[in-house]
């Protein structure tokens, strides 16, 4: 068996849906049972293939919204209005069927847990989901007692995924949540995009590492926000779902 986070050598497995748990109105999380899985790390992906009766094929890619818990995986799918594939994945894939799954893919966009430093991760909208597996790893490793702030940016609270996660008590995290179009009461924030503000206060440049994820562009504009704020590139890493 390939070591943890090397993908499988034969290439596409077949992967068997478990379970579906709605996240909000247009987004998902789903478990699949893929036999033999190798194993992975937080912020890794994989690709899913979809094949018709007519032998016609789609593949998207999609992140590991858990760390490696053996031939279990959790996808977390954002349905794209008007898409191929993924209004099919969050709605119609019954439980019980069968696709196929390549990987796990990515090797720049992992944390490997523990003693990496502060860690600062900033997801918009679905970009969350390589986020929550680097956080859920995050609290079963002592890596827990370093600083650890997730940076959540979506349009208004109907579309916060992992609610109940997020707000689990016991865990040392720091999870803000900025809206950028409408905001809960009781919010003193504008809603508004991240602006260098929302960036002051969290643990200094230095030690610290940044995952950004998310569209194109919120992923270019918080890059450029952390580098203007002195967050060295070389400790920023991206990974974009356009
Ligand atoms: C590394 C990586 C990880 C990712 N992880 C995730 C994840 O965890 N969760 C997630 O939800 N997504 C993720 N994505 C995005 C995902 O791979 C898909 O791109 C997304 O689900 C949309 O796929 P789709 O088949 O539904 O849409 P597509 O069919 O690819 O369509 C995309 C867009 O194009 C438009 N379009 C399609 N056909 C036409 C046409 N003929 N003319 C005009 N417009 C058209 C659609 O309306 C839609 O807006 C990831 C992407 C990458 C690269």
């Amino acid at each position: 068996m390939p070591p943890a986070g090397a993908p499988a050598r034969s290439g596409w497995q077949v992967a068997r849906l478990t379970a579906r748990d709605v996240q909000t109105a247009t987004g998902c999380t789903l478990r699949f049972e893929v036999r033999g899985w190798p194993g992975h790390r937080p912020g890794q992906h994989v690709d899913v293939r979809l094949t018709a009766d007519d032998g016609y094929q789609a593949v998207r890619s999609y992140s590991l919204a858990a760390p490696a818990d053996g031939d279990v995986i959790e996808l977390g799918v954002q349905e794209t209005a008007g898409g191929e594939v993924s209004p099919y994945l969050a709605e119609a894939l019954p439980v019980g069927a069968e696709v196929e799954v390549k990987g796990p893919l990515g090797g720049w966009f992992v944390w490997t847990p523990p003693g990496s430093g502060p860690l600062l991760l900033f997801g918009g909208g679905c970009g969350v989901v390589p986020l929550m597996a680097m956080l859920r790893a995050r609290r079963a490793a002592a890596a827990a007692q370093e600083p650890c702030v997730l940076v959540y940016c979506v349009r208004g609270p109907e579309e916060v995924w992992y609610a109940k996660d997020l707000a689990e008590p016991g865990h040392t995290e720091d999870v803000r949540i900025l809206y950028t179009r409408h905001a809960p009461p009781g919010q003193t924030r504008r809603p508004g995009r991240m602006t260098a503000h929302d960036v002051a206060g969290l643990p200094a440049p230095g030690a610290a590492r940044c995952y950004v994820c998310g569209p194109t562009g919120f992923v270019e504009h918080v890059a450029g926000l952390l580098q203007d704020t002195g967050y060295p590139r070389d400790r920023i890493r991206t990974e974009r779902f356009g």
